[in-house]
Formats: structure tokens, sequence, C-alpha cells
């Protein structure tokens, strides 16, 4: 047998990247939490905690995993590529709270991320502009910059969304604006005042995108839940995941809720078996799962207070969070340490300590950190080590 060394294929003529659309050449990659697994093979370190991602620290619910397991003898079929559990789940888990929609008015993604991308490919051109925050979620920049359109970038305020300087950035071309409450990376929302008086000054034809990955965790009234708001606007798109406070990450599910016409444009791009079985039973089972959701919702309040004060103790400051995350500075200006230091820096001497953040230097936030809350010992780990690396840092 002849054997082909298939990396001599980098050194042909054709320069490949260049036949790529300009604008996909200048896309920043979506640079992921980084997996256990990989830092065990870097550093050999076992007993590795990950607060990187933002996953539901009590791990799948139980009833997922016996829902799942008697999934696994129609392994060898594909799903159905309508969902139909999922959406009647869906339908059903929000007519009890009143809040009434139609089985047309779904579309379900590969994980949330995939309908984000839905709607870049069915209604984003590269004539049109597309608005969102300052520090924005990467994927909204991703999936717009995929299909070619101007990306318009709204300077934050407090961190958060400014929607008085959203709506003075809406052309003639704005053809979507992704907004996320709360927000990612900084944890910021904004209230239901605010986004109704931002949405009475959009024009109908433009599209806005509500994405509420971290809704649940939400309680105070004042903010939005976008729901309410659907029946008000056609021209909003709620997104929604079972990836963070559903505890589903891994199984990659998640969905919008727009007017049946905009579901019906996201269901025409979409890949007919975008969600496997798995997740269909997965996600349909964990939504009868109220007491799962409520202790994670719990759980993360007290992990919440917990780094607060951890962080505060250490002399860091941080910006409050709404969701399951905290974003937090190293290099506070009235900090006890000496040498001056970059997050990157606190994020590579923290991975030797086997914690995983994130760091968000390509969020153009290069002083702070992202951690997701854990377990109350994942959280006490992640300060211990937290103060032990800033304690070297110390001349
Ligand atoms: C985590 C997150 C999501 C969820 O993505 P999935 O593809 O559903 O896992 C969506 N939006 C934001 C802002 C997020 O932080």
């Amino acid at each position: 047998m002849v054997s082909h060394n298939l990396s001599e294929l980098d050194s042909t003529d054709c320069d490949y990247f260049s036949l790529a659309l300009p604008s996909v050449q200048a896309l920043h990659p979506y640079l992921p939490g980084k997996p256990i697994e990989e830092l065990q093979r870097e550093l050999g370190l076992s007993n590795i905690i990950k607060l990187a991602s933002n996953e539901n620290p009590l791990g799948l619910s139980e009833n997922v995993v016996g829902a799942i397991q008697s999934m696994l003898k129609e392994g060898a079929r594909y799903p159905d590529g309508n969902g139909y559990i999922l959406k009647k789940a869906l339908v059903d888990y929000y007519a009890e709270k009143k809040q009434i929609f139609g089985l047309n008015q779904l579309t379900l993604g590969n994980g949330s991320n995939d309908v984000l991308e839905l709607i870049a490919r069915g209604f984003i051109g590269q004539s049109d502009e597309v608005i969102y925050s300052e520090y924005a979620f990467a994927v909204y920049s991703i999936v717009t910059q995929a299909v070619g359109a101007k990306a318009v970038e709204v300077p934050a305020k407090n961190w958060g969304h400014d929607l008085e300087a959203f709506s003075r950035a809406i052309t003639e071309q704005t053809k979507v604006i992704f907004l996320a409450n709360p927000n990612n990376p900084t944890g910021t929302a904004f209230s239901k005042l605010e986004l109704v008086s931002f949405m009475r000054t959009v024009p109908k034809k433009v599209l806005v995108v509500l994405d509420e990955a971290y809704g649940e965790y939400i309680k105070d009234k004042i903010f939005p839940d976008g729901l309410d708001l659907l029946a008000d606007y056609p021209n909003l798109i709620i997104v929604r995941t079972f990836s963070k406070a559903w505890g589903l990450a891994s199984m990659r599910v998640g969905y919008s809720i727009s007017n049946p016409v905009i579901a019906d444009v996201l269901n025409r791009v979409r890949q007919p078996f975008n969600v496997n079985s798995f997740a269909l039973v997965a996600a349909a089972t964990v939504l009868k799962d109220d007491v799962y959701l409520a202790r994670g919702i719990e759980l993360n309040q007290q992990g919440l207070d917990q780094l607060e004060n951890g962080l505060t103790e250490l002399g860091l400051s941080f910006i409050p969070s709404k969701g399951n995350f905290l974003a937090f500075k190293v290099n506070a200006e009235s900090k006890p340490y000496k040498k001056a230091c970059s997050g990157l820096e606190v994020y590579q001497l923290l991975l030797k300590q086997g914690v995983i953040v994130r760091p968000l230097a390509n969020y153009k936030m290069p002083d702070f950190l992202r951690v997701s809350i854990g377990l109350p010992v994942e959280n006490q780990r992640f300060l211990d080590a937290l103060k032990h690396v800033l304690d070297s840092l110390t001349e």
C-alpha cells in the first residue's frame, strides 16, 4: 500500500486562505474554555477544576441520565427532524406560566449558537449592518463576519448595553441587533423599562435578537422576560438555551421563540437533523425537573455571594453579575500586590494550580478574568489558588 503524507498538502501553490471571504479571513475564531483533559495532558495535573464555561456545577439532572439511557436503543435512527417532543414540552412548560405560543413559533438549534447562526444565514446579507455591544458574546461577531455583513459595535455603558446609543446606531442598513440579557462576559443586565423604551425606537423591519442564555438566574421583576414582549414586537426573537441553568451544555440544544414567519425562515435554513435524539429527550425531560432548576439557581446565588466576598477580601474589584459567572479585575489599583500583572498571566498561573477560568483579553478586557460559579468547594479552591497566585506576585 502506498502511504501518503497528507501534511505535505500544506505546501501547494494555491493560497487557499485567500479564497475565503475577506470578512471570514478577518474574524477572530471563538476561544472556548480550556477542557479539563487538555490541562491534564499539558501539565500532568489531576484534581483540576474548571470554572471557565458557565456550565451548571450540579452536573446532569438524574432524570436526564435515565431518559438518555432509555433512548440509547434508538441510537441507530435519525432523530425527529421536527423535534416534536421538545417543542411540545416547551409549549406546555411556558403555557403553565401563562406564556402562550405555538409550536410554529419555535426553532430548535444545536445549542443556541446554532440558532444565532440560522438568524444570520436566514436574514443577514453582505450589505447589511448588525449591531451589538462592545463587550458582547463572541458568537455575534463570528456569525456576522461569516456572512460578510458589517458589524457595528456600540460602546458599553458601565460595562453593559447602552440601549440609547443602540437606538442612535440604527441606520437604513441595519438588519439585526443582538442583545444579551444578562450579558456575557460582563454579567450586566438592562431593565424591562430600558428594553421597552428601546424597542419603541426600533423600526419593525429590524430584527432584535434577545439572547436570554442566563435568564433563568434573574429573579427581580425589574428585568424583562422577553416572552412577555413578543406579542407587542413581531420583530423580536427570543433565544434561550439548555446549556446553563438546565445543565445540558454537552448535549447542544437551544431554541428561539419568534413570530411564526421568522420561525419559518429559520427552519428553512436549518439542517434537517440539527438536534439529536438524546438532546431532544434530555431537554424535554429536564424541563419537568423544577427541583433541579431551583437547586441550581439557589446554589448560584450562594456561590456568587461567596465569590464576591472572597474577591473583596483579596482586594479585587468585580462587575456585579446577574448570571452564573463573575468578571473580576486582577489589577485593582488599590491592590496590595506589587508586581503588575495581566489577566492572561494570572490565568496561566491559576492553570498551574489546576484551576481553569476564562481570560477576557479577546473580549477587550485584558485586566479581567471571568470565573463561573461552581460548587462551594470549587469556589473556595479557586479563591485559595488565586490568593496563592497573587501572593507569589508580591515582592
Ligand atoms: C453560553 C451562552 C449561550 C449558549 O450557547 P449554547 O450554544 O446554547 O451552548 C448563548 N449566548 C450567550 C451569551 C452565552 O453566554
